[in-house]
Order: structure tokens, then C-alpha cells, then sequence
């Protein structure tokens, strides 16, 4: 069956931070837009989660994804965040930082000077993409839509579709696309007609998603006790299962503190609810008892969402990737459908600021081809 929707749309695959900025700069520039998101919610990698608001103000929120931006190395996103007119504050930096080199001792230590500069938004890092959705027209947005294949046919491309709901699964015609789907993700769930060589298959396979290996936790407290005791809420472990501790708070909101699970992917889908008791045992022991009854908390492993990983992304690579070499187009799909997720920026590949790097080139080529199409 064949999508009702505009004639030859220009199609964005995902709905992230590159696919919403990549829908906007392209609506801008005129181009007839359709974004195809898998999942019922935006944000891809985003992922924030309102906090209760007992005894603070209510409205904020904790990031299980993404929390900072660093202005003093980018560019593009701190536009952004003025252009969108959202409120930015420094990560909080006040108090000593605490290190656990094993289990019984803990050592105070200067605040890290790498934190210096690390930026975060209120209402979490969602605020972003509730912005740029807010300037997308919504019949344009369509979620719970998989795209699952795509087909180079005559003049353009067509796409194979299935809806979340286990609905027939539909063909769109499309001018072009705009893919920012992690490549392994790609290479995984999306078959292509004609297929692409083996080279170009391997090429995405090794390439990793970023942070994809991670799971974060987070306890939201009444009071932030550590801060009675002149601590910042950052600390270090090399016993974990936490291994670096960062305060979550936002200005006015209620107290919370976030870790980095250190535990392989693997070892935490085994450990179940006893790596919730760790790891507030973990933060008694280096917080004090306050940090036994925390009012809530919460918890995302990122290795087992199906539409960020693969079994592929278990393991951290070790260090961070060059990433952007593998976004080049073969023979006939050049021209009709770029890669622009963040791991395909040459530059800030990995991190948001890639995201709206990647996005950006593929907008500006394929505007710049747009009225010659054919
Ligand atoms: C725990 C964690 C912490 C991080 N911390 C930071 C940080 O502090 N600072 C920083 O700069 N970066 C950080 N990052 C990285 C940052 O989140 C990413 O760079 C960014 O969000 C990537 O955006 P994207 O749009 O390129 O990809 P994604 O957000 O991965 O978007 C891809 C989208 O495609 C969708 N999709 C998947 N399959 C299909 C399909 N078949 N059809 C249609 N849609 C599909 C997905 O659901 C998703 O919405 C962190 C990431 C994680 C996980």
C-alpha cells in the first residue's frame, strides 16, 4: 500500500537530535519533509525524565542520556540552545569531589577542573527537543514508524515502512532521504535494494554507536545532603558498580544524583534489582546514610534498547572513535540518501554538537541539489 502523504517527499529516517534539526532546516529551505521516527517518543539518545517535585519546585527533570554541552568547544548547539530561547546553567561545582579506590576507603579531592564549563539546560536536555519538534508541523512527524527497507527505483527512492502497531507494513516514494539512525543500526535493521557491497556493510558494522555500551542511574532525594557536608556530589570509584557520580540537581529542583554504571552489559542484565541496591549502597558509603531512602529513583540501560544497539555495542570502544569516515555514498544511492547522525560528523562525531554537524552538511547538499532532482 502505497503511504498517503505528499507526492515524493524528502524523508528523515529518526527522530533524534540530527533527524528533528535536520526536518526543521530543511522545512526552512522549502523542502516537503516527512520524518519516520520508530519509537512513540522524539529524542533518540535524549532521554530526560521529569522528577517528582515533593519538596522543590516541580518541572525538573533528570537526564538519562545526554547531559552536557561544552560552549567553550562548540559552536552550533549553544546557537542553537539562544536561538531556541532555552535556559542553560553551568554543571554545579561547589564542594570537594570524593574518590573510592576500594571498598572501605574514600578520599576528598579537589572538584575536577574538567567539569569547568560543562553546560546543562533546564528541564533537562529534552527541552531541546521539545523546542525544535514545537517548530515542525506534526502531521509531518510520524512515530511508532520503522523504516525497514529502502529501494533505489528509476528517478528516486522508495521506503519501506512498518507501523508500531503491527499494522501492514507500507511502500513511500521519496525524493530523497536523510538517514540518522547510528550506522550499525543501519547496517542491522535496514535492507537495501539494490544491496550495497560488503565493504560498505562492514564499514557501518564497525563503527560504534556512541555511548550506546552505557547505563545510568539516578537517586532523587528530599535534602542535598552532601552539600551540608561541603561535597559536590562528584565522585570516582574503582569499586563501583557506580563509577563516576555527578550531582543531577537542576537551579530550584529536587535533589538528585546520577552515576555511569561501570558494569559490563552482560553482568548488569543478570544483576537485575541487586545493581539497584549496590549502587545505593555505594552512595551510603560515600554519602552518608541520607543516601539509603532516596525518594525515588531511575534507572536506563542503554545496550538494551533495540532502537539505539545492537549486540554489537556491548562493549565501550576504549577510547573515543574518529567518526565520519565511513558516511560517503556508493555509486547509485549517492545523491539520494545521506548518513547524518552524529556518528557520521568528521569533527564532533559521538557528541550532540555532531549530531547538528552532520546534520547540517546533508541539509545544506541536499538542498543544493533539490530543484535539479530528477
Ligand atoms: C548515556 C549517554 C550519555 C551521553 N552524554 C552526552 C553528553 O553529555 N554530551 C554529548 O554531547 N553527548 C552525549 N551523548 C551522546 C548524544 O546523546 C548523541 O550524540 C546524540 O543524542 C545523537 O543524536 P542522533 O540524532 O545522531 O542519534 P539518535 O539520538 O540515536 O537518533 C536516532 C533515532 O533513530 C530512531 N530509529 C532507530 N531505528 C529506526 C528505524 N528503523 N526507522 C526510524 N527511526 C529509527 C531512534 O529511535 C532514534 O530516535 C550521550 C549518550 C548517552 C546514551
Amino acid at each position: 500500500m502505497l503511504l498517503d502523504t505528499d507526492r515524493d517527499p524528502v524523508v528523515v529516517m529518526g527522530g533524534g537530535l540530527a533527524g528533528l534539526y535536520a526536518a526543521w532546516r530543511l522545512t526552512q529551505g522549502g523542502a516537503k519533509v516527512v520524518l519516520f521516527e520508530a519509537q512513540q517518543r522524539l529524542g533518540g539518545r535524549i532521554l530526560s525524565e521529569p522528577l517528582p517535585g515533593l519538596t522543590h519546585a516541580a518541572g525538573a527533570t533528570c537526564d538519562l542520556g545526554p547531559t552536557w554541552y561544552w560552549p567553550a568547544m562548540q559552536t552550533r548547539l549553544p546557537q542553537l540552545i539562544r536561538q531556541l530561547g532555552l535556559h542553560a546553567f553551568e554543571q554545579p561545582a561547589d564542594g570537594a569531589a570524593l574518590f573510592e579506590p576500594s571498598l572501605g576507603h574514600r578520599q576528598r579531592m579537589a572538584y575536577s577542573p574538567a567539569m569547568a564549563g560543562s553546560m546543562r539546560l533546564r528541564g533537562g536536555m529534552a527541552s531541546l527537543i521539545t523546542a525544535l519538534a514545537s517548530h515542525i508541523d506534526p502531521g509531518r512527524v510520524r512515530l511508532g514508524h520503522r523504516v525497514v527497507g529502502l529501494h533505489r527505483v528509476d528517478g528516486a527512492l522508495e521506503l519501506d515502512i512498518a507501523a508500531g502497531d503491527g499494522g501492514p507494513g507500507r511502500r513511500l516514494r521519496a525524493t530523497a532521504v536523510i538517514c540518522t539512525l547510528p550506522p550499525r543500526l543501519l547496517a542491522w535493521r535496514v535492507s537495501f535494494d539494490p544491496p550495497l557491497p560488503d565493504a560498505v556493510i562492514d564499514g557501518w558494522l564497525a563503527v560504534p554507536t556512541w555511548m550506546a555500551a552505557q547505563a545510568k542511574f539516578v537517586a532523587v532525594f528530599e535534602r542535598a545532603f552532601w552539600r551540608d557536608a561541603g561535597l559536590s556530589g562528584q565522585a570516582q570509584s574503582r569499586v563501583g558498580p557506580l563509577v563516576e557520580i555527578h550531582d543531577a540537581t537542576e537551579p530550584g529542583g529536587q535533589p538528585a544524583l546520577f552515576g555511569f554504571v561501570g558494569v559490563p552489559a552482560d553482568v548488569r542484565r543478570k544483576a537485575g534489582a541487586q545493581l539497584h541496591q549496590a549502587a545505593l549502597a555505594q552512595l551510603q558509603r560515600l554519602f552518608g546514610p541520607d543516601a539509603a531512602a532516596p525518594l525515588c529513583t531511575f534507572y536506563k540501560d542503554w545496550a538494551d534498547d533495540p532502537f539505539i544497539a545492537t549486540s554489537d555495542d556491548e562493549t565501550a570502544p576504549p577510547s573515543h572513535p574518529a567518526y565520519g569516515a565511513h558516511a560517503a555514498m556508493p555509486g547509485c544511492w549517492q545523491r539520494r540518501l545521506w548518513l547524518a547522525g552524529t556518528e557520521s560528523a568528521c569533527e564532533h562525531g559521538g557528541y550532540l554538537e555532531g549530531a547538528l554537524e552532520a546534520a547540517e552538511l546533508a541539509v545544506q547538499q541536499l538542498l543544493a541539489q533539490l530543484p535539479t532532482t530528477g
